[in-house]
């Protein structure tokens, strides 16, 4: 159905809370793909005011004028039953976070000139498999085969490694808008091994935004006597305002907040200093440092040990997490790699690797949980339930445990296996992630033998298998969120959202059966897209031997036709830009 260039065609996404960026390797160097002239995209979806989609910068412009119609940081709801509702209708965190997505392949297609319909995308280290379930099921509706997922922290440590080419232990501070991770990572002969992992998912920016809204709400209150918490739109403008007050305090000692009519006739006037926000945010930065602690422990090593700390994410750039961290530590952190774009970089790097490019480096992640079962403990003056780990947190990828665990009864039937996600001996401290029955054992005495076997792949998720040792009979589960309290089905989500993407649901539900008659359409939109990329290389040649004013003014318009009608999939006017394209181009290359 696609050229065989097609299907090796993997981009890296970091699919960011705040912003999205998208990279690919070109030449063996890995590159930002620039949307609409910016390196990043807002990660921003809206309805626009015929009710039409719009994700982006278009969105994140209408958020204060239409804060009913528009949605951000969904990525802090991945993975729970959270509805956004956008115009009539709700979207779960995946439909939503599809929008996203679509928007970046559609601007990679346009950029590329050919199809893209593989990704390597990024998620905190700390996501749940929920959470990492929920990114896979999004990059699916959205067209995209989700590769890998990889680690945020790994991904950035893979963009530095690619920049340094040094033997080093480095931790990753990744502090972005809603999540923060922090990783040990050791480098050595090209080899990039997370020894550790910790973080928290709703920990980052948005939270600090959030300080300078209390303060800021609280102020307005007492010189007012106006609770301004219930206006939505205003509330929307103070998170606009106060996310750009912050951004100002990175640079300078102060910032005046001023909004007029922010509630009826009354105006926003208030100066803020670097140091009283320093001070609403510190309870923050020290939950950072407790996490930083934590993975240095698991990783066995002490400060002095490290050669440097790499900040990413945009949030750590905030002025006070490198003193913090240089105090601490003892260790000037460096942004060696632009913050906001080394997580997208190593994500490139990675689906260049698996693409099959030449690179380096080897990457060598783990998973930040630990794995287990639960069982009877009868050690004690009383039994009890504990979780008996099979996997430990910061385990490298992939990793396969087994363990044995015996009836309790003659004449045991079935034994139900729970497998949990979580730290504790306490089961009902960790999350469930799933549970089944094994039934029909063999009519043996207690002590019948049960091998459970864990097997967590790359992308960090986990298949269970239960095997009866004197009979061989086996059931084997992956673990699937959607049993335990969550409702996602693929294809209610694509009716859901076919209104506001139209064609392109067909197209991918015809790519998904090879049996389709309709192969044939999907045919002629490759043909089209693989012409429009050919076409731009020839421009590309007759552009850099010189054309004339006029004939290098109509060749950039058409490549722009040409642009906008790859990205908004019109392909009537594609067919229509190739033809046009390609007689101005006989004239021009005769
Ligand atoms: P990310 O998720 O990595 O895109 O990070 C986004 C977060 O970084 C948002 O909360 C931004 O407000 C924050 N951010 C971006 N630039 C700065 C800056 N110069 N100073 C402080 N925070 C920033």
């Amino acid at each position: 159905m696609t050229t065989a260039s097609n299907n090796d065609l993997i981009v890296g996404i970091d699919l960011g809370t705040t912003n999205s960026v998208l990279a690919i390797v070109k030449d063996g160097v890995p590159e930002i793909i620039r949307i609409e002239g910016h390196p990043t995209m807002p990660s921003c979806v809206g309805l626009g005011p015929d009710g039409e989609l719009i994700v982006g910068q278009r969105a994140l412009n209408q958020l204060v004028a239409s804060p009913e119609s528009t949605v951000q940081s969904i990525k802090r709801e991945m993975g729970t039953n959270h509805l956004t509702t956008l115009g009539a209708k709700s979207y779960s965190p995946e439909e939503i976070s599809s929008f996203i997505l679509r928007e970046l392949k559609n601007h990679a297609e346009a950029f590329l000139g050919q199809p893209v319909q593989k990704a390597v995308i990024t998620v905190p280290a700390f996501f749940d498999e929920a959470q990492r379930q929920a990114t896979k099921q999004a990059a699916t509706l959205a067209g995209l085969e989700a590769v890998r997922i990889i680690n945020e922290p790994t991904a950035a440590a893979l963009a530095y490694d690619a920049a340094s080419l040094t033997n080093e232990k480095l931790l990753v501070y990744d502090l972005g808008g809603g999540t923060f991770d922090v990783s040990v990572v050791v480098v050595e002969d090209g080899v990039v091994e997370v020894k550790a992992s910790f973080g928290d998912t709703r920990l980052g920016g948005d939270d600090f935004d959030q300080c300078l809204i209390d303060h800021t709400v609280a102020a307005f209150k007492k010189k007012h006597g106006i609770d301004v918490t219930t206006d939505l739109k205003a509330m929307r403008r103070l998170k606009v305002i106060l996310e750009r007050a912050k951004c100002t305090l990175t640079d300078e000692p102060y910032v005046k907040v001023e909004e007029d009519y922010l509630s009826g006739n009354k105006h926003l006037k208030l100066e803020i200093s670097r140091s009283e926000y320093e001070e609403m945010i510190d309870s923050y930065l020290q939950k950072t440092l407790t996490c930083i602690h934590k993975a240095m422990t698991d990783a066995g090593l002490v400060p002095h040990q490290l050669d440097k700390i790499l900040l990413v994410g945009g949030a750590s750039r905030t002025p006070a997490v490198a003193r913090l961290i240089e105090t601490q530590l003892k260790i000037e952190p460096r942004f060696d790699v632009d913050p906001d774009l080394a997580v997208a970089l190593g994500a490139g790097i990675q689906a260049a690797t698996l693409s099959g490019a030449e690179i380096h480096s080897i990457l060598v992640d783990i998973t930040p949980h630990t794995f287990s079962t639960s069982t009877i403990d009868f050690s004690g003056p009383v039994e009890r339930k504990i979780c008996v780990p099979l996997i430990k947190r910061n385990s490298p990828l992939p990793t396969a445990k087994s363990e044995a665990f015996y009836t309790l009864y003659h004449g045991q039937e079935e034994v139900r296996v729970d497998v949990y996600q979580g730290e504790h001996v306490n089961p009902d401290e960790n999350t469930l992630i799933g549970d089944f029955l094994v039934r029909d054992l063999s009519n043996v005495p207690a002590g019948n033998p049960i091998i459970l076997k864990f097997d967590l792949d790359l992308n960090n998720m986990l298949k269970v298998t239960a095997t009866e040792k004197i009979s061989g009979k086996t059931r084997e589960v992956v673990m699937d969120t959607r049993e335990h309290g969550r409702h996602f089905d693929l294809n209610e989500a694509r009716d859901n959202i076919r209104g506001l993407v139209g064609k392109d649901i067909d197209v991918e539900s015809v790519v998904d059966d090879d049996d389709n008659d309709e192969d044939d359409y999907i045919d002629t939109e490759d043909s089209m897209l693989a012409t429009a990329k050919d076409l731009r290389k020839r421009c590309d040649v007759l552009i850099k031997a010189g054309l004339n004013e006029e004939d290098a003014s109509q060749i950039e318009k058409l490549l722009r036709q040409s642009t906008e009608a790859i990205r908004d999939r019109s392909w009537d006017a594609l067919l229509e830009v190739n033809d046009t394209l390609s007689d101005v181009l006989f004239y021009l290359e005769d």
